[in-house]
């Protein structure tokens, strides 16, 4: 279907962060799949749980328990601590799915309504989508039945105003995803927490992009040393294997009745195997501390820059965006590909850069060199032909 319009280049083989085209073309892969392939392509560890997985038993539903799911939920738990339960879904908007319902179930009878961010992005299904700000995909789809509220990203104030002990519950993302990696202020999280605590809304944060170990740590709210009641996790959890998580603290663990929630994939022995596999590697080749210092690296190197084109960069880890000068993301992401850089116009004024957590500074050290003759080609570009 059309709705994905035609995209410019067919990938055909990976191997860590290189891949290849259907015409043999080697590119740097520094988007990942959209923070996704998060030990790159064709790691051994990963390769190896899901053979070993499919070998063994690929699938059960949910009328078997088997062992990865439980070990899974185990790993999860103990990197957040304290008294949580995990659903596991196939997708970030399934994860989202579950924190919606799961939230609806915990709530007192009074509660009808929600909060989300202006230009957050929570998924492409009905309940999620709704709770979308973006409204040039949220608009067509609607009504949703559902009344939800929303505020600008990061003002406490507005949040505050619009939290009352009639809502339901607030989501948000530690940082933007889909907005164009567009951090919140610093306090911003700690802030909704307590705003939560006061009204008994319910605070579910979608950590789908920023989770298992993006920005660093292994999940953005650790930074800030708050916990939410409801945290949603998919893209990078499965390193390239579809899976998404909806973990419930405190009494949202037990918000569930038997019979309110389920799917028949979710939770899946491969996808949790990879999962495993993920969350092993990173712990072992300490990878929170690699992704540290190389976001620092690439920080550093972008701030250096001194092009028209470039206003600057934000966000954190292996999660950034060059902030553009003008509407100029689209040129900038078809002259990195044609050096055999695959980067992402998040944006109009911005582009994503979201590599395996994996790369190396060489790699790194070669996509920095030549971003500014990729800046200047799209410079070149923009002029001969202005956007609309
Ligand atoms: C990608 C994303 C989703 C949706 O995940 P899908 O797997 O595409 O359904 C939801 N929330 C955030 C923050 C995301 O980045």
């Amino acid at each position: 279907m059309p709705n994905y319009g035609i995209p410019p280049i067919a990938l055909t083989v990976g191997s860590g962060c290189e891949v290849y085209d259907a015409d043999g073309r080697q590119y740097l892969d520094l988007i990942a799949g959209i923070a996704v392939s998060s030990l790159g392509h064709g790691h051994p560890a990963l390769v190896n749980a899901v053979v070993r997985q499919a070998t063994t038993l690929a699938h059960t539903s949910n009328l078997f328990v088997h062992e990865r799911e439980i070990q899974l939920a185990e790993r999860l738990i103990g990197l957040l601590g304290g008294d949580a339960k995990v659903f596991f879904a196939n997708s970030g908007t399934e994860a989202n799915e579950a924190a919606l319902k799961l939230v609806k179930r915990a709530a007192s009878p009074g509660r009808h309504y929600f909060v989300a961010a202006d230009k957050g992005f929570h998924g492409r299904s009905l309940g999620a989508l709704a709770l979308t700000g973006k409204d040039v995909i949220r608009e067509p789809f609607g009504p949703y039945g559902m009344d939800v509220r929303f505020v600008p990203h990061g003002d406490l104030e507005a949040l505050t105003e619009a939290v009352d002990e009639h809502c339901v519950a607030v989501f948000v993302e530690p940082t933007q995803g889909e907005a164009g990696v567009v951090p919140a202020p610093e306090g911003y999280l700690a802030g909704v927490r307590a705003l939560c605590d006061r009204t008994g809304a319910a605070f579910v944060l979608d950590e789908i992009q920023s989770g298992i170990g993006r920005t660093g740590h292994w999940f953005a709210h650790q930074a800030e040393e708050v916990r939410p009641d409801v945290l949603t996790l998919a893209k990078g959890l499965g390193g390239g294997l579809p899976i998404g998580a909806c973990v419930g603290f405190g009494r949202f663990a037990d918000a569930f009745d038997k019979g309110d929630h389920g799917s028949t994939f979710g939770g899946n022995p491969v996808a949790c195997a990879a999962a495993l596999a993920v969350i092993d590697t990173i712990e072992d080749q300490d990878l929170l501390e690699h992704v540290r210092a190389m976001g620092g690296v690439l920080a550093e190197h972008l701030e250096r820059i001194d092009h028209p084109l470039l206003a600057g960069q934000r966000g954190s880890g292996l999660w950034r965006a060059l902030e553009l000068t003008g509407p100029h993301a689209a040129h900038v992401q078809e002259q990195a590909a044609v050096r055999g850089f695959l980067v992402n116009a998040v944006a109009p004024d911005a582009v994503r850069i979201a590599p395996p957590l994996v790369i190396t500074p060489e790699e790194l050290a070669v996509f920095i060199e030549a971003l500014p003759t990729i800046l200047d080609a799209a410079e070149a570009a923009a002029t001969k032909e202005p956007q609309p």
